[in-house]
């Protein structure tokens, strides 16, 4: 199954990758860290993405597509994978249906996780960082606006900037006017479903799995 996962940030994206990648035997595949590791290990798309990077501008779509094309040439991508932070826009999803043409493939279904805004900001206003492990946490009520100490180590807990309810804000905005398109012109081609991804982890869970098990018994 070759499976897109499009969700604005706090929608618990990457951890619903996980869970489904496990219960699908397929890669997740996150943009993300395949940018960091590229960049990490200085191979030539990672160079090419930091010098973009160095002088302030975005990464061009060319250069995300061709990290990604790569990624899906690998042999444990071959029987499917889920795609997570790829593509954004409309424009991208033209680029990943190059790629895909040139494997004779084509996606199963796009899954788009829907939270309200007001709950998304919640989250992630309440998300700390701890300054010493990384690991970010939620701040418990006990603790309120207090920075508190990492759950895992100790250590001093930050909010980090890119979490505040402003910021956040700006951010769903972006995600809304880039994305929204993008779930049209999938739902024209009858490959969406929106997935309400609010409650805890495991009904976000089943709910996943409901989307995308029905299809996979049909293709069978
Ligand atoms: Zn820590």
């Amino acid at each position: 199954m070759r499976i897109v996962l499009i969700g604005p940030p706090g929608a618990g994206k990457g951890t619903q990758a996980r869970v489904l990648a496990e219960h699908l035997s397929i890669p997740a595949i996150s943009t993300g860290d395949l940018f960091r590791a590229h960049v990490e290990r200085g191979t030539p798309l990672g160079r090419q993405a930091r010098t973009y990077m160095n002088a302030g501008g975005l990464v061009p779509d060319e250069v995300t597509t061709a990290m990604t094309a790569d990624r899906l040439r690998e042999a444990d991508a071959a029987s499917g994978y889920l795609l997570d932070g790829f593509p954004r826009t409309v424009r991208q999803g033209e680029l990943l249906d190059e790629v895909l043409a040139a494997h004779n493939a084509t996606l199963d279904r796009v899954l788009a996780f829907d939270v309200p805004d007001d709950d998304l900001v919640r989250r992630l206003a309440g998300r700390r960082t701890c300054g010493d492990c990384g690991l970010a946490q939620h701040a418990t009520a006990a603790s309120g606006d207090e920075p508190g100490a990492c759950q895992q180590c100790g250590g001093a807990l930050q909010r980090r900037k890119d979490d505040q309810e402003e910021t956040v804000r700006n951010r769903l905005a972006v995600y809304t006017e880039q994305t929204e398109p993008l779930l049209d012109w999938y739902k024209a081609r009858g490959l969406l479903t929106r997935v309400n991804a609010t409650g805890s982890v495991d009904e976000v869970t089943r709910r996943t799995l409901a989307a995308v098990l029905p299809s996979t018994s049909r293709s069978v």
